[in-house]
């Protein structure tokens, strides 16, 4: 079996790294207060750390790589980390996750540092509701942030909207109207029991279907063969659109089946499973002075522990982590 093979023979080819958990935005479906406790600088990887964790696993057969946090866009020296991670040998993509708040000045200089593909958090088209959802002001930031990425030559943009009933799926259809004039994927995206947070309720969710249904008045939409790049969303098209639709639908219809990735956190685990807080420290030996061999084990472990399934979104969460502290 290969080292990044995994016990139900799903091959683990994707490491999502979070840089940090420090956020400066307080999304209320992702934390439940405003007071969310910052970890440590020093219990936080250090990007020599989460270089030296990235190389054992690209050795094991990772290719792939997202940057995510909190928000990775905040961590000082971003830039020169993204620069070393892109020089690791064997390591295909490198892409990232952000909020967007800060990408009018950086999306020029991410893209020079060599990220190419990049997914910006956006949840709602009325600051009103924007700062009602993440409870700050930064709309205006977040819409220049986009323009810039697409200036900058960002191939895809996705935009995620983070699906809620009640709060924002009247928004659908205006969402995926900017599928049509712009060169934006736009991906629906299921609300997930996550963290700490008691805004979850099962009834909050869309289904495929439920969103499908409401795109009905804009035109015609045909199912297209999702690319590598896809990941597991369902991907459509409108006639004559510049862009596409992604729908992800983690809890109503998993895809657990096809996961490849693994998750790094900020404070140094493995997560096999995102829905799952069965992790592993690998920051504790690390700062002991292991070796990239004794690494590579532990990320083998990681890859061994993976479950089968998860079973979040039946009855209890299945894991105390806000998303903040997974890295989303
Ligand atoms: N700060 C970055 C951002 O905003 O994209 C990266 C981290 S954020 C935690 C990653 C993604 O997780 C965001 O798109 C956010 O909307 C999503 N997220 C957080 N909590 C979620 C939940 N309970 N269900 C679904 N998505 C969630």
């Amino acid at each position: 079996m290969e080292p990044n093979t995994d016990p139900f023979h799903r091959k683990i080819t994707y490491l999502r790294i979070s840089i940090t958990d420090r956020c400066n935005m307080r999304c209320l479906y992702c934390v439940s207060s405003d007071s969310l406790k910052p970890l440590s600088h020093r219990d936080v990887l250090t990007y020599e750390e989460i270089l030296d964790i990235t190389r054992a696993s690209v050795d094991l057969g990772i290719t792939k790589v997202r940057i995510t946090g909190g928000e990775p866009l905040i961590r000082r020296d971003v830039l020169h980390f993204i620069r070393l991670l892109r020089a690791i040998p064997g390591l295909k993509d490198v892409s990232i996750t952000t909020n967007g708040t800060l990408l009018k000045d950086m999306a020029g200089p991410l893209f020079e540092a060599g990220i190419h593909r990049i997914n910006i958090s956006l949840d709602t088209l009325n600051p009103l509701k924007f700062r009602r959802i993440t409870r700050r002001d930064h709309f205006q930031e977040v819409w220049d942030g986009i323009s810039a990425a697409k200036g900058a030559g960002f191939s895809p943009i996705k935009l995620n909207m983070v699906v809620i009933k009640g709060l924002n799926d009247n928004e659908i259809q205006q969402f995926a109207a900017l599928s049509i004039q712009q060169p934006y994927v736009i991906r629906f995206i299921e609300f997930m029991p996550i963290g700490e947070t008691t805004f979850w309720d099962r009834q909050k969710i869309m289904t495929s279907d439920e969103i499908r249904s409401r795109l009905d008045s804009l035109g015609s939409l045909q199912q297209v063969p999702s690319s590598v790049n896809d990941g597991p969303a369902k991907m459509y098209r409108f006639e004559n659109a510049k862009g596409e639709i992604g729908i992800i639908t983690p809890i109503s219809d998993n895809f657990c089946g096809t996961c490849n990735r693994l998750r790094l956190t900020a404070d140094g685990r493995i997560r096999p499973c995102l829905f799952s807080d069965d992790e592993i420290d690998i920051k504790t030996p690390i700062r002991k002075g292991c070796t990239q061999e004794e690494i590579r084990k532990l990320l083998k472990k990681g890859i061994a522990k993976k479950p089968k399934r998860h079973y979040a979104g039946h009855g209890n969460n299945a894991c105390l982590r806000p998303m903040s502290k997974i890295g989303g």
